[in-house]
């Protein structure tokens, strides 16, 4: 069950402000708050799913299709795409998932610890 309390919903709705780096019909990419690496960046979908399973298995697959495509396009807007980057989505409490809106995290603009 969505939660429309969480701080993704209030980016979206704009009640709450980001520093944008990409926007579109499907998704919006903003830097983290608390970045882990130099680059560090948040995809958000713009529809309202709960994690990536729910993103994976309830949106459209144009949706999906056209949030994937833009992560490649967002990276090389920062700069990244030939040092490389790292995407990754947190789900549910064993990931440590903190905000219960699908996102994926976009880190890069030096070398990332192994996983
Ligand atoms: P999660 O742990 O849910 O995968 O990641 C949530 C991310 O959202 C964290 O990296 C955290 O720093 C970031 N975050 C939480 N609140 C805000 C906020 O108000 N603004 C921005 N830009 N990032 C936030």
């Amino acid at each position: 069950m969505y939660d429309k309390s969480n701080v993704f919903f209030k980016i979206l709705s704009k009640e709450i402000p980001c520093d944008t780096v990409y926007e579109d019909d499907v998704c919006l990419a903003f830097k983290d708050i608390n970045p882990q690496s130099k680059i560090h960046v948040l995809i958000i979908s713009k529809g309202l799913y709960t994690d990536f399973t729910d993103f994976a298995s309830s949106a459209s697959s144009e949706v999906v299709y056209h949030f994937f495509k833009a992560i490649p396009q967002i990276a090389s807007l920062l700069g990244i795409s030939e040092t490389g980057y790292r995407i990754a989505s947190n789900i549910g409490k064993d990931a440590n998932q903190v905000v219960p809106h699908f996102h994926m995290h976009l880190l890069g603009g030096e070398k990332l610890r192994d996983l």
